[in-house]
């Protein structure tokens, strides 16, 4: 077993904050890669109040459990925990994991953009509890910039948060890297931002493990649009892939983040897992 697919069928039912329902037709649109020898289709099961509460206060869960997206929420907190385990363990190499109302807007105590609990977070504290590994790197290539993410990770300089937003940063130890990639650009450009600020930086960092915070909310047409197309998508990740090889013995989670366009998710998400099988 090479790739892991995490989705639960309440992701296709409902019309998700921000996101909308761009998940309808899954996971069918995946069922010919899903049939690969070397993939597997996981179901998200809910995240624990436990889990949750290493990243989140308790005030603050109260008030989140009361929404009617929180079962998507838990079930996308619940995903990532599951595979990041898995991977850590060596049962996967790599996998994506789909996301609707969890993500990099949710803070300890408060969220926004349609992210209201935290994925990377949860998954993190989990997996140290759980093997003892320490050193992970976060990629966030959504439009917008990573809030709850950095907010999470601030203080510990055994994450690299690379994230490319809005403007050029460096805080704290030199961990936490905001990239602007200009609000017009194009697949190239992007990509060669990629290379330089955060490749050359994981491979000097030695992670255990790569998360990416995964958004196309960048595609041209969508809300978050820079100009890429959609053959982006899947060069990204095959670029991330390699790095991964190269970096951390393959060790890979994509995470679904913004994007609200439909034909988008459903081309790039089964290329992607085509990508993330191959030996
Ligand atoms: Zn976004
Ligand atoms: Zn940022």
């Amino acid at each position: 077993m090479r790739t892991g697919v995490f989705f639960h069928p309440e992701f296709s039912l409902k019309d998700w904050p921000i996101i909308g329902n761009k998940y309808r037709n899954f996971p069918e649109v995946m069922r010919k890669v899903l049939s690969q020898e070397d993939v597997t289709l996981f179901e998200s099961k809910p995240a624990t109040d436990e889990m949750l509460l290493r990243v989140h206060t308790p005030p603050y869960l109260k008030e989140v459990k009361q929404a009617w997206y929180y079962k998507g929420a838990s079930l996308a907190v619940g995903g990532c925990v599951e595979a990041t385990e898995r991977i850590a363990r060596g049962e996967i190499v790599n996998a994506l994991a789909f996301a609707v109302a969890a993500g990099h807007h949710a803070e300890p105590s408060s969220a926004w953009g349609g992210t209201y609990l935290s994925c990377t977070g949860p998954a993190v504290a989990h997996v140290c509890d759980q093997i003892g590994t320490r050193r992970f790197a976060i990629l966030d290539t959504d439009s917008h910039h990573g809030n709850g993410t950095r907010a999470i990770f601030r203080n510990d300089k055994n994450v690299l948060h690379v994230c490319f937003c809005d403007e050029d940063r460096i805080e704290g130890d030199g961990t936490k890297i905001d990239v602007d990639v200009g609000y017009q650009t194009n697949d190239g450009e992007y990509l060669e931002k990629v290379r330089r600020e955060f490749f050359v930086r994981a491979r000097k960092f030695k992670p255990f493990m790569i998360f990416h915070n995964f958004g196309h909310d960048t595609c041209e047409g969508d809300y978050g649009d820079r100009g890429l197309s959609q053959s982006f998508f899947p060069l990204l990740a095959e670029e991330v892939k390699r790095c991964a090889d190269e970096i951390c013995e393959g060790r890979y989670l994509i995470i679904t983040h913004g994007g609200y366009l439909r034909d988008i998710a459903e081309t790039i998400f089964p290329r992607i897992i085509e990508i993330l099988a191959r030996p």
